[in-house]
């Protein structure tokens, strides 16, 4: 059984990338891609984790990109973790969220609530800061009174404490996964708020760019939403990836490893790997 897309606490989940393979070991997942966003560091630990079970672990990454204005998610199969390319573009990342990090903090100084930046950061611990441990900072400090409250009130889009983020293009993430020897897949299509004419565009422009894949299957997805997923990936030329996008276990995320079959007729993936 496949799983290619899921999350350890090297980003926003919450296991380790060691308890992320066992558990996707023990839900009877035989190949596995680890795929934090915009970074690689939780490779090796899946790596050493993976061989003393048995697993097949594939190298992967999710990458924040934009589109047309909007963000997007581009993960990336099968590539060489050490490729200079592939590192300077995580680099690159990192430093946007460090950024926007501090441009955050300053938000929040002027609102009434210093030292947010380093409050995030410790409670960020290994993981890259993010908008979810200012909230856990918030709520720390008694700014607000829940996650929600720190996203409704401060946090979310247009909201005081928001600020945007400085992704690369589509195309930049695409070429620095296939720079690196690797497949770049589009993430999770069906959960982009876009009419369907402009997720076709947007299947469109990705197939342009060099990407070669989609995720037909993708977390707790509605199997007709999968068939129509299956007929656009033919329509696209696109391979068919599948993925849980499992963060940590309990509801909201769907447990690993469960994936449903692609629909007839899909160009799985990992049929084009030696
Ligand atoms: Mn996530
Ligand atoms: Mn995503
Ligand atoms: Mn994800």
């Amino acid at each position: 059984m496949y799983d290619l897309h899921c999350h350890s606490n090297r980003s926003d989940g919450k296991l380790t990338p060691t308890e992320v393979v066992e558990r996707a070991w023990a839900q009877g997942v035989q190949t596995l891609a680890l795929t934090d966003h915009d970074t690689v560091a939780g490779y090796q630990e899946a790596l050493t984790a993976a061989q003393a079970v048995g697993l097949n672990l594939i190298s992967g990454i999710e990458i924040s990109c934009q589109w047309s204005g909007r963000g997007v998610h581009i993960v990336g199969l099968n590539f060489d973790v050490d490729h200079p390319e592939l590192l300077s573009m995580v680099h690159l990342q990192s430093e946007n969220r460090e950024l926007r990090a501090q441009k955050i903090s300053e938000k929040l100084s002027k609102l009434g609530l210093p030292g947010a930046y380093e409050g995030a950061r410790r409670i960020a611990g290994d993981a890259v800061v993010g908008r979810p441990h200012f909230a856990q900072f918030m709520i720390e400090q008694g700014f607000v009174k829940s996650m929600d409250g720190a996203f409704k009130r401060y946090l979310g889009t247009g909201k005081p404490g928001d600020v945007k983020q400085m992704w690369p293009v589509m195309g930049e993430a695409i070429a620095s996964i296939e720079a690196a020897g690797g497949v770049a897949v589009l993430a999770h299509p069906d959960k982009y708020k876009v009419t369907r004419t402009r997720l076709r565009l947007m299947m469109k422009d990705f197939a342009d760019a060099g990407g070669a894949a989609m995720e037909v299957i993708s977390g707790q997805q509605d199997s007709l939403v999968s068939k129509e997923m299956a007929r656009m990936a033919d329509q696209f030329g696109l391979r068919a990836s599948v993925g849980s996008d499992f963060h940590f276990p309990g509801p909201g995320w769907q447990e690993l490893g469960r994936c449903p079959a692609l629909p007839e007729g899909c160009d799985p993936v990992w049929d084009h790997w030696g």
